[in-house]
This record gives structure tokens, C-alpha cells and sequence, in this order.
């Protein structure tokens, strides 16, 4: 039995407030002549989050448009221009949801590997390091800010760019960043974690490692999303750590049924991940019964709205593709279903599935 060596973020700085920490951690990593890149989600243009970015006179901040999660297009534009305006960077920081910190892990490859990202995206295709790279998450639930991949939507495939090159060299989590974030968006992306955590711990690649992360997380997303009363400054504080650890525990096992389909529906109808997952996990029962019991529980206390009959009206080949895409995440349906998965998970079955979102 061979056991994965992972590679994990170099540096974490955790706490309200330590955003104000930000130019004394960079500061080290400044190059002479070579600028700090901010990439800013673009919601924060005009908020005080912006005024707040270390920027010294020649560093570039860039709002990134996140209304569409990250293309492999974007990301060499980003880079390509970067490249062109300044030659090399001394760092690419991250500031937003997955998808900017996405963009950010991305870009920093991308400053020193030949190509385009769509040539990388798989596994351990990356061959020299990144520039320095650091992630600032204002939403809590991906685990973004800890894996080793960056998931990006490519011209033939929704796929990340896994690599020992991919995590961040430092994260900086401050809660007080996520807590202007709207309900629905919140809960969707704190759904993204609690179903990392259902899907990591009821999957067959489960181990010690993953389990001890993936119950502490699951732990927090049901005191946050069902036991307490009302939401305050706590429930920002821990549920930030259940994205870490929930984070974690996907490291060293892998995501499941939900996961696989909502890919499919991203890749075709350009579904945003966390919703996304809400939409199938929903439909789960015959996979994950008690928890998708508990995450309508969940639902309603929250008062949310999950969209239904999204796949309405889809033609036999659009179909076809979101079963393709889905199908071709082998590892993600061999940790729900076992190694003799195939046999489990039919073309017809999964149609019936699709069908009912
Ligand atoms: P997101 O980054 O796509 O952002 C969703 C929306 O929320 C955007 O409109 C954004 O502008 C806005 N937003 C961000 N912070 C906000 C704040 N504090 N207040 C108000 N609005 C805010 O959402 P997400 O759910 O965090 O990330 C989803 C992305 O992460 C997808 O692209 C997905 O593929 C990726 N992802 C990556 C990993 C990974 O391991 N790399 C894991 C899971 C998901
Ligand atoms: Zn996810």
C-alpha cells in the first residue's frame, strides 16, 4: 500500500482582524522593482475592503469578475497581461470567494509555466513552482484556501489544476471578511462544506486523517446551520475553520455522488458550485438518506430556496454531456460507490437523476 504524501499550505494566520497583518506578512516576499498583484473579488470594488490592500506604489490591484467561476481563458489573460506589463511578479494574493482564490493559485502557476492552464489541468501536470501565492477567503465552505487543486472550466473539461504547486504558501483567515456576505450566498457556499464533509466521511476512501477533520467540520455546520438561534460573530468564527477542516479531510480522501453531478450541471448550464451541489444533494436520498434529511432541515431553518427543474427542457445530447463530465470523475464516484462503481452507476441512471433537478 502506497500513502499519498500531500503537500499543504506553508503558512496560516487565523483570527478577527488580522487582515491588518497583511503588509508585514508580504513584506518578506517583496522582489525589488517586481509589484505584489491583488486579485480582489469584484464585488468588493467600492467597499472598504478595497481601501484597506498593503499597496505600495508599484503593485497592482485587479478586480476579478467571479460572476462566472473560473475559465482557463481568464486565467491567461490575467497572467498574460500581467507577464507582459511587468515581466515577473513578486506574488499573487487572493482576496475573495473559491473562485478568486481560484484565479489567484492559477495565475501564480501560470507565471512560470510555458501554455496555456488548460494544458494542466489533471493531475500533476504543473512542472515548475508558482510564483509566491497567498489566499484570503470572504466566504467560508469551498476549502479553497487549503487544497492542492484550483478548479477551472477549460475548453474540453471542468477540471482543476492538481498539484504539489497548487496550495497557497500562506492563507490568511480573518472572519470578520465574511460577515457582510448575503444569506443565500452563504449558505450555499457553508453547503459546500457540510457536503465535503458527508461525502468524505460516508466515501470508501476514508481514513483517521480525513475522518477527524471531516467530523469536527460536520459538527460545526450543524450547530451553525441548525442548533443555533440566530447567527452572530461565532458562528463566522467556526465556520471558517469548519471550511479549513473540511478542506482537510477532502485532502487526503475525496468528494462524492453530489460533487460528480454538479459538475456536469457547471460545465453545461455554467451552475455555480455551491448551489449547484445544493440542487443535487437535494435529490441524494437513495446515496446519502440521513443527510439529505438533515440538510433540508437545514433548508428550511434557513430559510432558503433551492431551484428546481433547472434541467427542464435539455435536449438528449446536452443530457449526454453532463453525463460525460460527470462520469469521467472517476475517483469521486470510486470513493462514493467502491472500486466496482461502474457497475453501480449507469448512463440510464444518472439520466434519471439529471432529469429530476
Ligand atoms: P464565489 O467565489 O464564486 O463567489 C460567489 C459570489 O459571492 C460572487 O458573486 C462574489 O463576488 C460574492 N462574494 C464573495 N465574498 C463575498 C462577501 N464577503 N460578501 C458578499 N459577496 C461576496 O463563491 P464560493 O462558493 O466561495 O466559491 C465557488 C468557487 O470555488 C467555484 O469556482 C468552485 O469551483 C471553487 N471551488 C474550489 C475548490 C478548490 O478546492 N479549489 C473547492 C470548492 C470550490
Ligand atoms: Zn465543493
Amino acid at each position: 500500500m502506497k500513502f499519498r504524501n500531500f503537500r499543504m499550505v506553508d503558512y496560516v494566520v487565523y483570527g478577527r482582524g488580522c487582515f491588518d497583518q497583511l503588509e508585514e506578512i508580504l513584506q518578506p516576499h517583496r522582489k525589488d522593482g517586481t509589484p505584489m498583484v491583488f486579485l480582489l473579488d469584484h464585488f468588493f470594488e467600492n467597499k472598504p475592503l478595497s481601501t484597506r490592500i498593503p499597496l505600495k506604489s508599484s503593485d497592482k490591484l485587479i478586480f476579478v469578475d467571479v460572476s462566472h467561476e473560473p475559465k482557463t481563458t481568464y486565467v491567461d489573460l490575467i497572467a498574460t497581461g500581467l507577464k507582459n506589463e511587468f515581466g515577473q511578479v513578486s506574488g499573487i494574493i487572493g482576496i475573495g470567494g473559491g473562485s478568486a482564490m481560484d484565479l489567484a493559485k492559477a495565475v501564480s502557476m501560470m507565471m512560470t509555466n510555458p501554455g496555456s492552464s488548460a494544458d494542466y489541468q489533471g493531475w500533476d501536470l504543473v512542472k515548475n513552482p508558482g510564483v509566491y501565492k497567498a489566499g484570503i477567503p470572504t466566504l467560508s465552505g469551498t476549502g479553497a484556501e487549503v487544497s492542492r487543486t484550483t478548479v477551472l472550466t477549460g475548453p474540453a473539461k471542468k477540471l482543476g489544476m492538481n498539484s504539489d504547486f497548487t496550495p497557497f504558501n500562506q492563507i490568511l483567515l480573518d472572519p470578520e471578511l465574511i460577515a457582510g456576505a448575503p444569506v443565500n450566498q452563504r449558505f450555499y457556499t457553508g453547503m459546500d462544506c457540510y457536503i465535503h464533509c458527508i461525502e468524505s466521511l460516508q466515501g470508501t476512501y476514508l481514513n483517521e486523517f480525513s475522518k477527524s477533520y471531516g467530523e469536527k467540520a460536520l459538527a460545526i455546520c450543524q450547530q451553525v446551520f441548525l442548533h443555533k438561534d440566530h447567527w452572530d460573530e461565532g458562528s463566522d468564527e467556526s465556520l471558517m475553520m469548519a471550511s479549513y477542516a473540511g478542506g482537510m479531510s477532502i485532502a487526503y480522501s475525496q468528494v462524492g455522488v453530489a460533487h460528480a453531478v454538479s459538475y456536469g450541471l457547471g460545465y453545461l448550464l455554467g451552475t455555480k458550485h455551491g448551489i449547484g451541489n445544493c440542487i443535487v444533494f437535494d435529490k441524494l436520498e437513495a446515496y446519502y438518506p440521513e443527510a439529505v434529511n438533515e440538510f433540508r432541515k437545514m433548508v428550511e431553518k434557513n430559510k432558503i430556496e433551492i431551484p428546481q427543474g433547472i434541467t427542464r427542457g435539455l435536449n438528449d445530447e446536452q443530457f449526454d454531456t453532463m453525463i460525460n463530465v460527470s462520469l469521467g470523475m472517476k475517483p469521486l464516484w470510486e470513493n462514493a460507490l467502491g472500486k466496482d462503481w461502474e457497475k453501480k452507476v449507469t448512463r440510464e441512471k444518472l439520466r434519471r437523476l439529471y432529469e429530476q433537478l
